[in-house]
């Protein structure tokens, strides 16, 4: 019972602490408690003990932290592609010849599908650059993929280490050292930038993972469940125990309490008939199914919004910067649009054939497949007043007497959503 509790409360406590630091970052997470403990945990924690070792040691064992974690997060390093590989390949090693004679042969089969899974999606998501990074030999046909919105993204903008103009939807990765065609982020899991090409792959690694730790929990606990009826007399002794020990009460600590009590003691039992190699494997995978799968849930969501990770961060902003008032949307003029392409809609749109490309097109804009385009622009403004005079960009499309201050995103067309079909086959096909 009380190695059950410790292995429990030992691994919940690495998976929060793993969930708070990769993902409390995302903007979905801000202004909540996930996102409050993240910057106590990257920003004031550090700068605390940092504050402390300058006056102890001079700042020498924090330079040396800080140098270990700028490498782990800024730099490109299979550290985590090799602990994620091993610890499955261990789990794996560990787990099915322990309980291998107690599968079916359907499950059996079933652990030789699944299995490969991850290793494949990682290799393919990691390798998989063709289309994700931009190069002077692709860049003509980059720029013509999606459409400048004028609100996340502006025509005539120039990465200043590629030297070429950035397409719409695509951004810098300082650690690839490369312009990443519809960029989503940089993942340390699989050690590259997702964008167009390979984020694909990385959707199938998320649901392969959740699926194979779902699964191998499930495993354990099917093979396990007919010896632990063998020792259920003994559990069933010490809950009661423990039970009568308790006071009845219907408040929900004292549920909670016996809840987790009833947990803690029904793994005790499953560890005791299968030990750490089936229980301690099927329980890890049990306690860390929740971050493939709160992750894999995050994707769907900016699938159904029709967004990338890099562009939630933007949209966040502005939502912030119009529950300052300093947000104004402008129509854009009839003239400034192509001609030749359809209005930009709300979603579920269906993705229309490719139109025919001129090679005439503007090297800033040219036309693009994309079936949508923008009807607005956003501008923020320092005063909170209208703007007055315009960046060039936005001056040559906009009617500037039509500015309206907007107070949410409901005002705002995303271009790039389709609607979540549309969206998630525009994901699977390219
Ligand atoms: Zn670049
Ligand atoms: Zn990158």
């Amino acid at each position: 019972m009380t190695l059950a509790r410790n292995i429990i409360i030992f691994t919940v406590t690495v998976s929060l602490v793993t969930f708070i630091a990769f993902f409390g970052r995302l903007p979905a997470f801000r202004n909540t408690p996930i996102g409050w403990l993240h910057s106590l945990l990257v920003v004031h924690i550090p700068s605390t003990l940092r504050k402390v070792d300058i006056k102890l040691t001079n700042g020498r064992i924090t330079n040396g932290g800080s140098r270990l974690g700028h490498h782990l997060m800024y730099e490109k390093h299979l550290a985590v592609v090799v602990f994620f590989l091993g610890l499955v390949t261990a789990c794996a090693t560990l787990f099915l010849p322990a309980v291998w004679y107690l599968l079916e042969w359907h499950h059996k089969l079933l652990v030789f599908t699944l299995l490969p899974q991850p290793y494949l999606f990682l290799y393919l998501s990691a390798t998989r650059n063709n289309e994700a990074y931009i190069n002077t030999f692709n860049h003509a046909e980059q720029m013509r993929h999606y459409p400048y919105d004028r609100i996340l993204y502006y025509p005539g903008n120039a990465c200043t280490t590629c030297k070429f103009l950035k397409p719409a939807r695509s951004k810098h990765c300082s650690i690839c050292k490369t312009c990443v065609s519809r960029a989503d982020h940089h993942c340390i899991w699989v050690n590259n930038c997702l964008g167009r090409g390979n984020y694909k792959w990385f959707l199938a690694l998320l649901l392969s993972t959740t699926v194979l730790l779902a699964y191998g929990a499930y495993l354990a606990y099917i093979a396990l469940s007919p010896l632990a009826l063998n020792h259920y007399t003994k559990y069933e002794r010490f809950y009661r125990s423990r039970s009568q020990a308790t006071p009845t009460s219907s408040t929900w600590p004292s549920y909670l309490a016996v809840k987790c009590r009833r947990f803690f003691a029904y793994t005790a039992v499953y560890l005791d008939v299968g030990g750490l190699r089936a229980a301690g494997v099927g329980l890890l995978a049990l306690l860390t199914w929740p971050l493939p799968c709160a992750l894999l849930a995050y994707h769907i969501y900016l699938l159904w919004a029709g967004m990338t990770t890099n562009e939630s961060g933007k949209w966040s902003d502005w939502q912030d910067d119009m529950a300052h008032g300093v947000v104004f949307l402008g129509r854009r003029s009839q003239h400034s649009m192509r001609a030749n392409q359809p209005r930009a809609r709300r979603p579920s749109a269906s993705i229309r054939p490719a139109p025919s490309l001129p090679d005439t097109a503007p090297p800033e804009e040219p036309l693009t497949t994309w079936p949508l385009e923008s009807r607005h622009v956003l501008i923020r403004t320092a005063s909170g007043q209208p703007p007055q005079t315009l960046p060039r960009c936005i001056k040559a499309v906009a009617e500037e007497d039509v500015f309206e201050r907007v107070w949410s995103l409901a005002a705002v067309e995303n271009v790039y959503d389709l609607g979540f079909w549309d969206n998630v086959r525009e994901a699977l096909l390219h």
